[in-house]
C-alpha cells in the first residue's frame, strides 16, 4: 500500500532492524524502545488493525503469538514474562496504520496500561 511506513519496511524500501522473517510476517526492533526489548511483529498484508482483520487471518494471528513465543524464549525473558500488546484506532494510541503487535519485556510491565 502507498505511502504505509510498514510496507515500506515489509518490502526492504525503508531500513528495520530485522530479527525474523517468513512469508507471512516480519520482526523488527521498535524504533522507539519502551521496554528492554521491544519488537514489532508485522504481517506483510496490509491489514489496518484488529477491526480489518478477514477470517483467513486467524492463522496469521496465531503465528504471530508463536513467534513472539519462540523469540522470548530465545531471549530468556519467557519465564519472568513479557507482554503481546495491538493497539487499534486514537484512544488505544495506534500510530502505524497497519496492522502490528509489539512484544515488550525486560522490565515489569504495569497493570492497567496507561
Ligand atoms: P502504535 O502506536 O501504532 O501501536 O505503534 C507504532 C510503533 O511503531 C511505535 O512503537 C513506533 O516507535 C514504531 N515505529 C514507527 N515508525 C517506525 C519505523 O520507521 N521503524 C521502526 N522500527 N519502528 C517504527
Amino acid at each position: 500500500m502507498d505511502n504505509c511506513i510498514f510496507c515500506k519496511i515489509v518490502d526492504g524500501t525503508i531500513p528495520a532492524k530485522k530479527v525474523y522473517e517468513d512469508e507471512d510476517m516480519i520482526a523488527i526492533e521498535d524504533i522507539n524502545p519502551v521496554a528492554p526489548h521491544h519488537l514489532l511483529l508485522i504481517p506483510k498484508k496490509h491489514v489496518v488493525n484488529a477491526l480489518d482483520l478477514a477470517p483467513e487471518d486467524d492463522r496469521l494471528v496465531g503465528r504471530v503469538f508463536r513467534v513472539a513465543a519462540e523469540i522470548a524464549r530465545q531471549r530468556g525473558v519467557e519465564e519472568r514474562g513479557f507482554r503481546i500488546v495491538q493497539n487499534s484506532n486514537a484512544d488505544a494510541g495506534q500510530s502505524v496504520f497497519h496492522i502490528h503487535f509489539h512484544l515488550l519485556a525486560g522490565r515489569h510491565l504495569g497493570w492497567p496500561p496507561g
